[in-house]
Formats: structure tokens, C-alpha cells, sequence
């Protein structure tokens, strides 16, 4: 059975350049060719639902009328992600300024853009209403997220990956994912893995706590530890977003969370050996043989 999951994100044209080292403030620093890859969590993880975990998925969210727009929205449609109701808005589309050094270590500035403009209209609800996942982050005004979560019928799961961190009101969800970080953060406290979990149990029956190559914790009456697919990883880039993604194409396939995360494990674990976002996100064929 193939599940139906409405993705309510954030999409960015994701902008990189090569720089010997990061400029200080005032400084000029001449960089190498600039790259373009689509990116954004939402975007990332509607790729990884679709194409990875196998479901008709759609994708809600805001472009402006740009070039950038086409480029995003190329890269939903080769993925075969249903984008007839996103939204054009009067704004540039999502835009993230990356330099990289050859240390590893990278500046971000992100330009929300259209981004920040979503809103969630009457045929969006509709859509909403008749997916089995309703998966969302926080690059998106918190009022479409809690709209989405609003709109869902009886027995849909509303999935929140809280990321990037921001102090979150109290919504009705059924699953929270986050990393480390995030889950830190979102307790108020330091903790183990374990630890965090029961806490932000307080915010959603279930909770999944992703711990990079050591796998995730998965809450929810009981705590279990996931280890990590071995691998050797070339790109982190995108790791979580694939592991949101493909989570939720199982559940709304009708799997238990346990399974859900533990597929959702061995799909990032695949991305990370592949660089880029989007373009490191696997077949569900690949998933499968790999997992087995
Ligand atoms: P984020 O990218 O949001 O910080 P994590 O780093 O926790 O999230 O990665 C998300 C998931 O991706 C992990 O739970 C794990 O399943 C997988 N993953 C990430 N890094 C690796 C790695 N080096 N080896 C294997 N799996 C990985």
C-alpha cells in the first residue's frame, strides 16, 4: 500500500562556494565557481519521502517568480512530488549563501524569502485532510504548521521535525524528530539521548532523537536505541532530512514507528555516502536491497 504524505516546508536555491579560509568581518576573499543545488528541509525531505520512501507525496510551500522557483521546482518534479499547490508569492524564493573552507567548516546565511510568506490556503487544507503523514519543520511561519496540524483527519499522524531550533508553543502532534542539538534545546536541559526523550514526551506521544552516525532513539511507550547503519560517510548534508522523509512514507504506509526509523536509518545512511541533498537521496530499490 503506498501511503499519502503532504510535506508543509521550506524550499532554498542553496548557493556554495569554495573559500580558502572564512573572511572576517569587512574582509573580501575570492572563492572558487559557485555551485547551485536545490535544497530547504521541506523541499529535501518531500525528495526523500517521494522518491526514497516510496509515497505520493505533495509539497506545500512558497516561490517567488524567479528562476530560482523553476530550478527548486525541477528538482520536486524529477522526483515525481506533486507541487500543483504551492504557493507564488511576491518575494524571492528561498535563497542560502554557503562558503565552505577547506577545513570543513561552513558560513551560512540563509534569505528566507518566499519562505516566510506561506500560508496555508482552502485547497491546501483539502490536500492536507486527505494525506495519511503531515510532515513539517520550522523554516516556515509557525501559523502553517499549526494550520496543517489543524487540518489533518482522525487517524492521519501530524510528524514536526523541529529544526532549525526556535522556541515552540504547544502543538498537537503525533511525532517529534529531532537531532541532539535540537533536542537539547527543545528540553531546556542536557541529557542523554534517553533522558531528552522522556522529556519532550511532554510535546508528542512518540519522539525520535537522531544521533548522527550512531543511529537514533526511538520513544515512545518504550525507549529504543537504533545503532547507526555502518558506512563511509562523503556528504552529511541533508542526512536528517532524508531520515524525516522517508520516515513518514512508512508510517503512512501503516508501519510502526520502530520500523519507520529504522528504515528511515538505513535510507540517510545511504545519503551520507552520496554528496549533496537532494541528489544524495536513494531509490526506495536501493533502500531495500540495503536494508536487507
Ligand atoms: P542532522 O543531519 O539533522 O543533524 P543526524 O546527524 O542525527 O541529523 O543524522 C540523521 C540520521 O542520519 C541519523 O539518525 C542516522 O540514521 C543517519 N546518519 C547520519 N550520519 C550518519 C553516518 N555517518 N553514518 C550512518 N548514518 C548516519
Amino acid at each position: 500500500m503506498t501511503g499519502r504524505v503532504v510535506v508543509v516546508g521550506s524550499a532554498n536555491v542553496d548557493l556554495v562556494v569554495d573559500v580558502p579560509r572564512q573572511p572576517h568581518g569587512g574582509e573580501t576573499v575570492l572563492g572558487g565557481d559557485v555551485r547551485r543545488s536545490p535544497g530547504g528541509k521541506g523541499a529535501n525531505q518531500a525528495v526523500a519521502a517521494s522518491l526514497a520512501g516510496g509515497a505520493e507525496t505533495t509539497f506545500l510551500g512558497a516561490f517567488g517568480d524567479d528562476d530560482g522557483a523553476e530550478f527548486l521546482l525541477a528538482s520536486l518534479t524529477k522526483a515525481e512530488v506533486r507541487t500543483d499547490l504551492v504557493s507564488r508569492v511576491d518575494s524571492a524564493t528561498g535563497t542560502a549563501f554557503i562558503m565552505v573552507s577547506p577545513d570543513g567548516e561552513n558560513s551560512i546565511v540563509v534569505a528566507p524569502g518566499a519562505n516566510s510568506r506561506l500560508q496555508l490556503g482552502q485547497t491546501q487544507l483539502e490536500r492536507i485532510a486527505a494525506a495519511d503523514v503531515v510532515l513539517a519543520q520550522l523554516e516556515v511561519p509557525l501559523e502553517a504548521v499549526t494550520a496543517a496540524a489543524a487540518a489533518r483527519r482522525t487517524g492521519a499522524r501530524m510528524v514536526l521535525n523541529a529544526a532549525p531550533s526556535r522556541p515552540l508553543p504547544d502543538l498537537d502532534l503525533d511525532v517529534l524528530i529531532v537531532n541532539e542539538h535540537e533536542a537539547a534545546d527543545l528540553a531546556g536541559t542536557s541529557g542523554t539521548p534517553e533522558e531528552l526523550a522522556r522529556i519532550l514526551q511532554r510535546r508528542a506521544p512518540a519522539v525520535v532523537i537522531t544521533l548522527g552516525a550512531a543511529g537514533c532513539v526511538v520513544a515512545e511507550r518504550e525507549i529504543e536505541h537504533l545503532p547507526g547503519f555502518g558506512v563511509s560517510p562523503v556528504d552529511t548534508t541533508g542526512a536528517g532530512d532524508t531520515f524525516c522523509g522517508v520516515l513518514a512514507a512508512a508510517l503512512a504506509e501503516g508501519r510502526p514507528l520502530r520500523e519507520a526509523a529504522e528504515r528511515a536509518g538505513a535510507a540517510a545512511a545511504l545519503a551520507v555516502t552520496r554528496p549533496g541533498a537532494q541528489s544524495a537521496v536513494p531509490t526506495a530499490a536501493e533502500v531495500a536491497e540495503f536494508a536487507e
